[in-house]
């Protein structure tokens, strides 16, 4: 089997005197989908901002694609590849699409500190910031403004400027939050899609979506990993469903 993109080995996180994370290990191999589910403050957001380089784990190693990234920053992080997406909107409302994406593909020149107009000048930049903007479908959009986009397309737009920084893992703490039942569908679609550009680790609370998307889930309870398992796995799973699933349904 190929080695994983991202890998996570026995990380323990505590708050005090309480628990966050207990000896998780997973991992995030090319070209999945990884869902991971859970109860209200089980901890699934503390391990994704352990991923992210946010909180440092107490014990225990974080590697993506192979190297030790345990102890990097979350900028050298995002330099090597991790993508972490829909976390508050980074992106500046009042420019245009095409000009969000374009501040992606800057940082990643080694020319972060252009002014826009030299930038938009500069061929090869507005080039990646354009085919990035193709391939989440608002090629027709780059010259709107970013608060005339739907809440849907600002998602897909926050993809496409990670994107422009060639991204080896997608990282999503509860992309769905807050659209509508059309926006989840649509950007489900999305994602769907988007597992080929690089494999996505997921926190979601809703379960059409998970179900329709995870090609693998694990389940955190109280800070640990119940299970591991596709979705049949996962749905079938007696454990799972007294610790979370049974609650739902
Ligand atoms: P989830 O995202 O699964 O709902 P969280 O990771 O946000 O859960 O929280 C897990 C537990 O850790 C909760 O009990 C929460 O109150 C606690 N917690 C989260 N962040 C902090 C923090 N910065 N300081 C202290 N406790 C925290
Ligand atoms: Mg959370």
């Amino acid at each position: 089997m190929t080695s994983p993109i991202l890998r996570l080995d026995n990380i323990n996180k505590s708050f005090g005197a309480l628990p966050a994370s207990k000896d998780v290990s997973l991992d995030l191999r090319a070209g999945e989908i990884h869902a991971l589910i859970g109860p209200n403050g089980a901890g699934k957001s503390t391990l994704i901002k352990q991923i992210a380089g946010e909180l440092h784990p107490d014990t225990g190693r974080i590697y993506l694609e192979e190297q030790d990234v345990t102890a990097l920053s979350v900028a050298q992080r995002a330099k090597r590849g991790l993508a972490r997406t829909f976390q508050v909107s980074a992106l500046a409302m009042e420019d245009s699409a095409l000009q969000n994406a374009m501040l992606g593909a800057i940082g990643i020149s080694g020319h972060p500190y252009w002014p826009f107009g030299k930038a938009l000048r500069h061929g090869e930049l507005r080039a990646i910031a354009e085919y990035a903007l193709e391939r989440v479908g608002l090629a027709e959009h780059a010259s709107t403004r970013t608060s005339e986009l739907s809440h849907g397309q600002r998602r897909q737009l926050e993809v496409a400027v990670a994107l422009t920084m060639k991204p080896r893992a997608f990282v999503m703490d509860e992309p769905m939050a807050g659209l509508g039942t059309q926006g989840s569908q649509a950007l489900t679609e999305f994602l769907s899609e988007l597992r080929n550009e690089a494999p996505i680790l997921m926190v979601e609370h809703d379960m059409d979506a998970v179900f329709a998307l995870a090609d693998r889930l694990s389940v955190l309870v109280y800070g640990e990993i119940i299970a591991t398992g596709n979705v049949d796995e996962i749905r079938n799973d007696l454990t799972v469903q007294r610790a979370y699933l049974g609650e739902e349904q």
